[in-house]
């Protein structure tokens, strides 16, 4: 997509060239003695050029920009007008996803389609505690509404200290049994994050394979595996919910080695507990996860369920 666009205005810039060209035949006669002799000097493969040479470049470079002031034509008429003059287009400086790109993926992928509706209105503000228990136990000993409150403040206290020191905070891997807030407390950090200018990817690991997968196939590359090793927070969502395989273990690995060794944070939420990650993903991705992401624990009663025996629709 990013390629088409480049192409695009490549072409657009060829034309542009050539019918300025067209209209200009004292221009187009200049324009090709230049490129005469640029190619003269390549080849030749002159390592310096003779001073005659030298001479008629300067001279007609020098007719060439009077022409085009006397004519109110820009300098730079037959060169790609960049959306973006840092990575010309490409969405990478060296070797790095750009801003640029990164702020396109946070469009397109969180506030856009990828981050379905409901999940845009689930903020810190509107995670309720009425959902979890006042009176039943944790195995910690604690109420569960109690623990929810103390869960909320963790994954705000992780908001806080990525604003304070992206590179000191450490993750979070939220893990219990499903419909206990995990993809809420995700979202609500994102938003949180975002509000705070600072880039987020989310994405639910499923879709994450399947993009690397189709986009593999197509260039070879995956931007958006790219984005998920670079980008200053990664929320991966749901991990264990997708078709497990030896693809997915190792771009799994990849993703959460490459963010621990490069101190960048990510909280990842899971069905799955540690002890299950090791077992399913292989022992080195969940020592991976404990060395960057505090575990914490979800407990409760699935809300989803709660909601539809209340009749209310989620
Ligand atoms: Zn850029």
């Amino acid at each position: 997509m990013f390629d088409e666009r480049r192409q695009a205005k490549l072409r657009e810039a060829r034309q542009r060239y050539e019918q300025t060209l067209a209209g200009h035949p004292e221009l187009a006669a200049i324009e090709m003695r230049l490129i005469e002799l640029y190619q003269q000097r390549v080849l030749r493969s002159q390592s310096r050029e003779s001073a005659s040479w030298q001479a008629e470049v300067e001279a007609l470079e020098r007719q060439r920009q009077d022409y085009l002031r006397q004519h109110n034509i820009p300098q730079d008429f037959g060169e790609p007008q960049w959306d973006c003059a840092l990575c010309q287009d490409t969405g990478i400086v060296e070797g790095k996803i750009c801003r640029c790109e990164q702020q396109r993926l946070l469009e397109s992928r969180f506030r856009g389609a990828r981050l379905p509706a409901r999940l845009r209105e689930q903020t810190f503000s509107r995670f309720s505690l009425d959902w979890y228990s006042p009176t039943r136990k944790t195995p910690l000993g604690n109420s569960e509404r109690e623990h929810a409150a103390d869960v909320l403040y963790a994954c705000q206290a992780f908001v806080a200290s990525v604003i304070e020191d992206p590179h000191s905070a450490t993750g979070l891997f939220l893990t219990g049994q499903s419909g206990l807030g995990k993809t809420f407390l995700c979202s609500a950090i994102c938003h949180s994050l975002a509000e705070n200018n600072i880039v987020p990817l989310y994405v639910v690991f499923s879709d994450l394979i399947s993009d690397m997968r189709a986009s593999f196939q197509d260039t070879g590359d995956s931007l958006l595996l790219a984005t998920a090793r670079e980008v200053p927070v990664l929320i991966l969502d749901d991990l264990g919910a997708e078709h497990v395989t030896d693809y997915a273990v190792s771009r799994l690995f990849d993703i959460v080695n490459h963010r621990r060794n490069e101190r960048l944070p990510m909280v990842i939420s899971s069905n799955l507990t540690l002890t299950e990650v090791a077992t399913v993903y292989s022992e080195r991705v969940a020592s991976r996860i404990i060395e960057a992401c505090q575990p914490i624990m979800l407990y409760g009663e699935d809300i989803r369920a709660q909601k539809r025996k209340l009749g209310l629709v989620d």
